[in-house]
């Protein structure tokens, strides 16, 4: 109990001796009053421990004294042993019903009075820590409370976002959800990077015309602190933060009335590409925000940004894939379908044929002494005049029809339900535009070119899968190369 504060308050002058010195020598701080009124000086500005009050004071009843302590807010917790000269029993449970600690009878014997004083000091000093221990556990319960409602509104927030949402919708979704779990009227997702001087709005809660809407960031001090150093900014109050000084002084001078109270600029960034910040303000009329407000829309938006950045990396992820997958059905130098792709197609286009009692022709096209346009005028020029060839057949067909690339310089084009009689036709059309283009290359202004055309259908007795319609096509092909070149055999 060293250190520990006693104050004596006793009008004789012996009993105040006495107890300075015993209760001293038993490691206490020990001052000591001889009257009412002193005692309430030395309980102002020496807030004892434990006070030992005479039951009879000249200029006060022992009981009235208790009973003005016990009411006081600042010595209520204040234990007070009581001493009495005569002890009546009524005494004893008089003062102790009054709030007196314990009740000690003059003369004291030093051990007992020591004993009983370290017994009250031990009692007071456990309640005080239980006290503080309580009152901790409120705190940390309060906070739980906070933290769990908090995390269920993450939740909440997190499944509104991480649906098929665009960049947009997504910061129009969190400006709305954060505005309405903290009470702002106002919430804004600002674009800009550290050191610009102007802000695009991506998305404003509170007014949706600003969308797009460009802010010189000169007048938005926290912004650009936000984006400079990479933390959350709170300005509790525009009208006394000294980041506002400058802003202050013109809004003096232009007699603005700034309706503002608090703002928290919360910087995010987006992968590489975007970055900018969150902008939550609360009017002068409504409560200022706070570092807890802070901490919520921080976890609010961190989360949501990573989960926007997660979508935005699958959605990256698929576009390449679709274009992987239109990469391995192309023919890089035509366009048009490759082999591979083409017996797919082919494949399918026969069983549809033959599911639904259809017909289907295939027409192979050959250039003619192609070699002698490379050789004369070197593959580049051919190249060229393959590009050429596959865009002419691409303009002739229906969108039902399909064009590829089958080897060199020789393409397919596949005719659903259009028999022998038609695709001849067609083949001969196709021809005749080859033989009548004069094909523009960079070397040679007009490349005259014609092409041979083999024919084969779907059915016919001697056509029953997709190698027969290819061999079929590639006999009838080899005929027209006899029979002249130029022409459409069938
Ligand atoms: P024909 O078909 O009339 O019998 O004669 P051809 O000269 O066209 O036939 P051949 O099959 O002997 O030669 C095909 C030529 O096509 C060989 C090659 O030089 C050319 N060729 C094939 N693929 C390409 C290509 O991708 N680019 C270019 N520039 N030429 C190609
Ligand atoms: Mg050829
Ligand atoms: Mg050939």
């Amino acid at each position: 109990m060293s250190d520990a504060r006693v104050l004596v308050v006793d009008d004789d002058e012996g009993v105040r001796r006495a107890l300075t010195t015993t209760l001293g020598d038993a490691g206490c701080e020990v001052r000591a009053a001889a009257d009412a009124a002193s005692m309430r000086a030395a309980l102002a500005d020496w807030p004892p421990d434990l006070l030992l009050l005479d039951a009879a004071l000249p200029d006060a009843d022992g009981t009235q004294l208790l009973h003005e302590l016990k009411a006081a807010d600042a010595t209520r917790q204040l234990p007070v042993v009581l001493l009495a000269t005569r002890l009546p029993d009524e005494m004893t449970e008089l003062a102790l019903g009054l709030g007196a600690v314990d009740v000690l009878r003059k003369p004291f014997r030093a051990r007992e009075l020591v004993a009983r004083v370290h017994a009250q000091l031990r009692a007071n000093a456990l309640l005080h820590t239980t006290q503080l221990a309580l009152h901790g556990a409120e705190e940390e319960l309060d906070r739980v409370r906070e933290d769990s409602e908090n995390q269920r509104k993450l939740v909440d927030i997190l499944h509104e976002v991480t649906g098929d949402l665009s960049s947009d919708e997504i910061y129009h979704i969190l400006a709305r959800r954060v505005a309405r779990a903290l009470a702002l009227s106002r919430c804004s997702v600002i674009l800009a990077r550290p050191g610009d001087r102007v802000g695009v709005v991506a998305t404003a809660f509170d007014n949706p015309a600003l969308r797009n809407y460009e802010i010189d960031l000169e007048g938005y001090p926290e912004i650009r602190a936000a984006l400079e150093h990479g933390h959350p900014v709170l300005v509790e109050d525009l009208h006394t933060s000294p980041l506002y000084e400058d802003l202050r002084r013109e809004w003096a001078a232009n007699g603005m009335q700034v309706p503002i109270r608090s703002v928290i600029a919360l910087p995010f960034t987006l992968g590489k590409v975007q970055a900018g910040v969150f902008f939550l303000r609360r009017m002068v009329n409504e409560p200022p925000l706070t570092n807890e407000d802070v901490e919520f829309a921080d976890s609010v938006i961190k989360a949501a940004v990573a989960a926007i950045h997660r979508a935005q990396v699958i959605e990256t992820t698929k576009a390449d894939n679709a274009r992987l997958e239109v990469l391995a059905h192309t023919d890089p130098l035509t366009q048009v379908l490759n082999r591979r792709a083409l017996t797919v197609r082919l494949a399918s286009e026969l069983e549809r044929a033959r599911r639904y009692d259809s017909v289907l022709t295939l027409l192979m096209v050959d250039l003619d002494h192609f070699k002698q346009v490379n050789d004369t005028y070197g593959h580049l020029v051919g190249d060229e005049v393959l590009r050429e060839i596959a865009l002419l057949l691409q303009n002739e067909i229906r969108s039902v029809d399909v064009v590829a690339r089958y080897g060199g310089e020789e393409f397919v084009v596949v005719l659903p339900e259009t028999s022998l009689v038609g695709a001849t036709t067609f083949a001969e059309r196709i021809r005749e535009h080859v033989a009548a283009t004069p094909f523009a290359t960079s070397l040679v202004e007009s490349l005259r070119l014609t092409a041979s055309v083999g024919v084969s259908s779907y059915p016919s007795t001697t056509v029953n899968s997709v190698d027969d319609l290819f061999a079929r096509a590639d006999e009838a092909l080899y005929r027209a190369k006899a029979e002249g070149r130029n022409r459409v055999c069938l």
